[in-house]
């Protein structure tokens, strides 16, 4: 099994260089994402649990929807549905709004829209734990923000009002690099950020997947900007 127990009812899955997770509550099991090459995240939930599987998406990019299409309903934030490629016209979209509530049974998760890595990013904090599944926006890799959907504008505001939370947060679960990271990577991320805004870093030009973007490292993490 290549679950990862984080604790008895929360546990983590890496699928390449993405992560997704699967949260347990009395009623239901979520899945936070469905993988990058795995394409059986829904049966792969069975492993660790007998309940009903639902799937909440932190955004559509690829690595993050493979198993998308086992699922008639998935719950997303509707500003990403510019981002996402549905795999099958039935499917239905369950809409997640910033400060929406989504309780699994007994274990209520708040949603926390974080649009700038992409215009429907959202994160969902499990209130009881104080554990914020943060999606790409928040994490020690690298982050893409290169690109039509992406908006480095948006992500400082995003970041500014993650702030806010503070002090409902006790870890940052993200779906790529270290997991967890603590609060103190938000204030860094935002700082790297605002001196990319300000047009005061320093990149490397890259190459990714045949498109050239701009690569900041900011010591905290590398975000891949537009040249
Ligand atoms: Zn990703």
């Amino acid at each position: 099994m290549d679950w990862i127990k984080i604790n008895d009812t929360t546990f983590s899955y890496k699928d390449m260089g993405v992560r997704f997770f699967l949260l347990i509550g009395t009623e239901y099991a979520l899945l936070i994402d469905s993988g990058m090459k795995t394409e059986n995240a829904k049966e792969l939930a069975a492993q660790v649990t007998s309940q009903p599987v639902k799937l909440f998406n932190t955004h559509a990019d690829p690595d993050h929807i493979a198993g998308n299409g086992a699922f008639d309903e998935v719950m997303m934030n509707p500003a990403e549905l510019v981002n996402y490629p549905k795999p099958h016209t039935s499917q239905n979209i369950l809409p997640v709004y910033d400060g929406d509530i989504i309780d699994i049974g007994n274990r209520p998760l708040k949603a926390i829209a974080l649009p700038g890595h992409t215009p429907g990013s959202t994160a969902l904090l499990d209130i009881n734990s104080g554990m914020l599944f943060s999606g790409d926006p928040v994490q020690d890799g690298k982050i893409f923000m290169f690109g039509p959907l992406r908006d480095l504008s948006a992500y400082i505001l995003s970041l500014k009002r993650l702030l806010t939370f503070s002090g409902e947060i006790t870890g940052i679960y993200p779906c790529h690099g270290t997991c967890p990271v603590s609060m103190e990577i938000i204030p860094k991320l935002l700082e790297g950020a605002e001196r990319i805004e300000r047009g005061e870093a320093a990149s490397k030009p890259i190459e990714f997947f045949g498109n050239k973007a701009a690569a900041y490292d900011i010591g905290t993490a590398v975000l891949l900007c537009d040249e």
